[in-house]
């Protein structure tokens, strides 16, 4: 096996791993990436209370209440108050946010903020924006290496703690990465569902092999839907953006009724989870939603957002002139590996950041275009704590390289997920679905294979989501 050595590696090369590494000044980093980030894909834009009606404290509250007051008061506390800061450091790194004629912050209003406070770049394309121009900065950064594609399948430990990860090259060999502190930055779990609209490359890689490890995790049922993924036949689905309906946009059925009539106070702009319970619900029922966008007041989609019109004009919709059909599709997820404010795990030496890492900034829905913000942050502050701390080459002991399982996640798996980890969930569809993975992992026959991390976050996922029903049953016999 190919064995490589370095100081700090960073796994994963979106907008969290490549903040973290570009901060971590004082330290030899390597980046190991597998490909497509959902970073990328980031079309809203990163939330700030930027507005002269706005303050970080409206920006936590419309947090808090979006998730539901589940969040960590710290997180909300220290991802609100940063906002500012973060937005000028990316500024200053080259990222142009648009701005009114008098030369203010261009803020947009969407889902479950109580003010306008989206910053866009390029117009929708605010996550390909930022990305440009953080790996514009790490190319020229003398600290930090960039290692061909490959997959990270597994995590070193011995015993003084986490030692590097066991990866796969895309020729398929097998490579050995041994490092000082490891940092896991591989986004979310989307990818594993039938319907998402997460690139698929975001398949719960780090969560699974963090959890293989022993690593402690929260939160792991919370994966949040979104109402507006393009209702066409791939993997994944483009969305359609929420700006859209803070700019105007109504969803409504395949009569022109309006759906979300008397649900909620905020209407199309009430929180994600509420609209997309409201949505699934259509659809269970057998009807089409459809979101039209052709009555937009001083707005054209095509040119206020070019993403969601060219993802519209390929699939040969017209959304200046019909409605858009749209679709539930995981989208995002609150849960992941625990840490505290720092990125530190339950681990030593492992470190998370960005949608893999559990901060408690979401509680359980999270507020639109607070994932860059905490992204950037985070890996702000994580980039900072690592960099301040002592470098060198790893101090390896004698390694217990965990096994790299020969798993595939396959069709089946996708829509296990969408079936019994969907927008609805029962008891027993979770039955259903810890009663299929048994049999699946008793069909394994090798012993290792049987413990492949994938099947075990499945299963910890459908279990927690057991739970989670048991409370909610639990709470409403109480307040009855
Ligand atoms: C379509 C879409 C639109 C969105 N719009 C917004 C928005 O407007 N505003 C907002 O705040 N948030 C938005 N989000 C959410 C936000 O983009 C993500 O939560 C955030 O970008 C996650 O950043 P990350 O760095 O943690 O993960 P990612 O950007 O997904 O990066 C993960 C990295 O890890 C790598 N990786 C994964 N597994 C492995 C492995 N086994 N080995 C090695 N590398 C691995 C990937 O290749 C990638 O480089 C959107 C998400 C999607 C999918």
């Amino acid at each position: 096996m190919t064995t490589f050595d370095t100081d700090l590696l960073v796994v994963g090369a979106g907008a969290a791993g490549l903040v973290t590494a570009l901060t971590a000044r004082g330290r030899r980093v390597s980046i190991l990436h597998a490909g497509g980030t959902a970073s990328e894909l980031a079309q809203g834009g990163i939330a700030a209370a930027v507005g002269d009606d706005d303050t970080p404290q409206l920006h936590a509250a419309d947090t808090r209440a979006a998730g539901h007051r589940c969040n960590d008061d710290r997180a909300v506390h220290f991802a609100c108050g940063h906002a500012l800061d973060a937005i000028k450091w990316l500024e200053a790194l080259g990222v142009i946010f648009a701005r009114t004629h008098d030369g203010r912050w261009s803020v947009h209003l969407e889902a479950a903020h109580s003010r306008a406070r989206v910053l866009h770049a390029d117009g929708d394309a605010t996550g390909a924006a930022i990305m440009r121009v953080l790996r514009e900065r790490l190319a020229e950064a003398p600290h930090v290496e960039l290692l061909p594609s490959m997959r990270a399948r597994a995590l070193l430990q011995d015993t003084s703690g986490i030692q590097g990860v066991t990866a796969v090259s895309s020729a398929g060999s097998p490579v050995m990465v041994r490092a000082r502190d490891v940092v896991l930055a591989t986004g979310g779990l989307g990818g594993l569902y039938s319907r998402t609209t997460n690139p698929l490359e975001a398949c719960g890689d780090g969560l699974a092999i963090a959890l293989a490890a022993g690593a402690r995790c929260d939160s792991l049922a919370a994966v949040q839907f979104h109402p507006t993924a393009l209702d066409v036949d791939t993997r994944p689905l483009p969305l359609i953006s929420e700006a859209l309906r803070g700019a105007g946009a109504r969803l409504i059925d395949a009569a022109g009724k309006y759906i979300m009539h008397g649900v909620h106070p905020l209407g199309d702009l009430a929180p994600r989870d509420v609209v997309a319970s409201v949505v699934y619900a259509e659809q269970l029922a057998g009807r089409r939603v459809w979101l039209d966008a052709t009555g937009l007041q001083a707005t054209d989609v095509a040119h206020s957002f070019p993403t969601a019109y060219r993802h519209c004009r390929e699939h040969g919709i017209d959304p200046d002139r019909e409605p858009i059909g749209v679709t539930c599709a995981a989208h995002y997820h609150m849960g992941g590996i625990s840490v505290d404010l720092d990125g530190r795990t339950s681990l030593p030496r492992l470190w998370a950041v960005g949608e893999v890492a559990c901060t408690g900034l979401h509680g359980r829905n999270r507020l639109a275009s607070n994932s860059l913000l905490e992204a950037v942050t985070f890996g702000r502050r994580l980039g900072q704590v690592l960099g301040d701390a002592r470098g060198g080459p790893p101090e390896v002991g004698k390694l217990d390289p965990l096994a790299i399982h020969d798993e595939r996640i396959d069709d089946e798996l996708h829509q296990l997920m969408w079936r019994c980890l969907g927008p609805l969930r029962t008891a027993a569809s979770l039955t259903e679905g810890i009663a299929t993975l048994t049999t699946w992992r008793a069909r394994l026959s090798r012993r290792t294979d049987s413990q492949a991390p994938h099947l075990q976050l499945v299963e910890s996922m459908l279990r927690a989501a057991m739970q989670d029903i048991a409370r909610l049953v639990r709470s409403r016999r109480i307040a009855s």
